[in-house]
């Protein structure tokens, strides 16, 4: 992400930190948008406040940096790149979506060529692109397509997804043959791909390219379906409880470990900010992991660690309370 792609709002921020009457500010920044730190913590300055840049990592609203900024003293967390997700927060955060000004129609137009087998398309991108979906729509429909956006979940908007949350593209899954993703790389489309189950068009505006996702798609399921079978064969599984606000999910933890000690396994919860193979790695001790966190790091990240890693939902699987089979029907996010 640079800033001249993505709208920063800066008029917005200043306003912002006056309007809180902010002391001292924590920013917190996707990995894309962290060149744009600097200019983003001198408006900040500027508007009467220090600004702490975090160096940590950030991949979702679900990372809201609270206990962080408890550490610092900060009494306003401003974040980009993500739109809200968490409510009963107990330090203020103010959210810029970073909207990218960049134009959607050349790659939509070439997604056409890939869709021309399906006349009843589902719409679906992220918060950066939101703006741009009634065009993307616009085009469709003048190629005789019946569009289908998804608006009855608990996202902030029609059409959103995020790489967790598919709610808006199931809601309209089983009206549509196909869907259509607006927005750059392959985590978001693949994941709607996993969710849906329906086949997936990626249009990125940032390459002004349009590529399907179902070998993708159909590679990663083959290989969930083998980490399901290795774990099942492990005597002893760490359960991952994720610490960040948005992944803290410890009782989800405590009933798989007891389903898993009823199976006869040795379970025990581990808690984690950042699951990485290298994290994982000195854990010898366990043959698998179950992890409550974050569900794309284990479908995403699968071959780079050193033991299987399953989701919640594969975890379920693997004990007999879940069939593959129906996973595989209704989507396994
Ligand atoms: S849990 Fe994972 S996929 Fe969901 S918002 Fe957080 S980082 Fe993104």
């Amino acid at each position: 992400m640079r800033g001249e792609i993505f709208d920063l709002e800066e008029e917005r921020l200043r306003s912002e930190i006056r309007r809180h009457g902010a002391r001292r500010v924590l920013l917190q920044l996707p990995e894309g948008l962290k060149p744009q730190g600097l200019r983003l913590a001198s408006i900040i300055e500027d508007a009467g406040a220090t600004a702490i840049i975090s160096g940590d990592p950030c991949y979702g609203a679900c990372d809201i940096a609270i206990s962080e900024a408890k550490e610092l003293n900060a009494d306003l967390i401003i974040h980009y790149g993500h739109s809200k997700m968490l409510s009963d927060v107990d330090v203020p955060v103010v959210y810029f979506e970073a909207y990218a000004r960049i134009p959607i129609g050349e790659a939509v137009r070439r997604s056409l060529g890939l869709l021309k087998r399906w006349s009843r398309i589902g719409l679906a991108t992220t918060i950066q692109h939101i703006k741009s979906l009634n065009e993307a729509r616009r085009i469709l429909s003048s190629e005789g397509k019946t569009v289908y956006v998804g608006g009855a979940s608990h996202m902030l908007h029609p059409g959103q997804v995020l790489g967790c949350d598919y709610a808006n593209a199931k809601a309209i899954s089983p009206d549509v043959e196909a869907f259509l993703f607006i927005g750059g790389g392959r985590f978001h489309p693949l994941g709607l791909a996993l969710a849906t189950m329906k086949p997936v068009v990626a249009a990125d505006p940032f390459t002004g390219r349009a590529y399907r996702l179902d070998d993708d798609a159909r590679r990663l399921l083959g290989r969930r379906w083998a980490e399901i079978e290795e774990a099942g064969r492990a005597e002893t599984i760490g359960v991952i409880v994720g610490l960040k606000p948005g992944q803290r999910r410890l009782g989800e933890a405590l009933r798989v470990r007891d389903e898993l000690a009823r199976m006869g396994k040795s379970a025990h919860i581990l808690a984690m900010r950042e699951i990485t193979p290298e994290s994982l790695e000195n854990f010898t001790c366990f043959g698998a992991f179950v992890n409550t966190a974050c569900p794309r790091v284990s479908l995403d990240a699968d071959s780079a660690f050193p033991r299987p890693v399953l989701t919640l939902r594969e975890a379920y699987v693997m004990l007999g309370k879940l069939r593959w089979e129906d996973l595989l029907r209704n989507g396994i996010i």
